[in-house]
């Protein structure tokens, strides 16, 4: 992990342990995903703009009152939804659910099936979950994840394309 990566997931940490969310871990992976077994969030730098896109769309459709964040932000506050609210649903509807991630994993990634992908219950919970935190939360915590985001997210970005670049070059 590069060293803007290092501090952003140590400040990430601290901000979840502050704010009432230290039993979730973090890391960075190929994507973004909530482990529930070990209970931990994924964190993807190399997530496309387009999503970062829909989800700001699909969080004003919600009610979201925030403007100007970026959708990586977004992202990361979906899967601490799914982390609180996870336990809400059964084994069956978690068997179910995973069913349904892997059928729309074959679907084409436009705007239209990720909303549809959106809207099943455990994502729409996750959803509704970030969307009823970012609004009832007092501002300052709001902003102070941001401002985390806007020091190092674009820093570990490029930090992944140099880490890539040089994989590639030295074969
Ligand atoms: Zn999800």
């Amino acid at each position: 992990m590069g060293i803007a990566a290092s501090a952003f997931i140590e400040e990430l940490l601290q901000w979840m342990e502050k704010n009432g969310f230290e039993s979730v871990d973090l890391t960075i992976d190929d994507d973004f995903y909530y482990d529930a077994n070990y209970n931990y969030i994924a964190l993807d730098f190399k997530i496309e703009a387009i999503v970062g896109y829909w989800i700001t769309d699909f969080f004003s459709s919600l009610g979201n009152q925030w403007e100007d964040i970026d959708g990586p932000i977004y992202c990361f506050l979906h899967e601490l939804g799914h982390s609180q609210t996870l336990k809400n649903f059964t084994y069956e509807e978690k068997e179910t659910a995973l069913q349904s991630t892997a059928m729309f994993a074959l679907l084409e990634p436009n705007k239209e099936n990720t909303f549809l992908y959106w809207n099943t219950p455990i994502e729409l919970a996750a959803n509704k979950w970030a969307v009823n935190f970012l609004n009832t939360t007092n501002s300052n915590i709001i902003t102070s994840l941001v401002t985390i985001f806007a020091k190092y997210w674009n820093k570990a970005v490029e930090e992944e394309k140099i880490h890539e670049t040089s994989i590639y070059s030295a074969c």
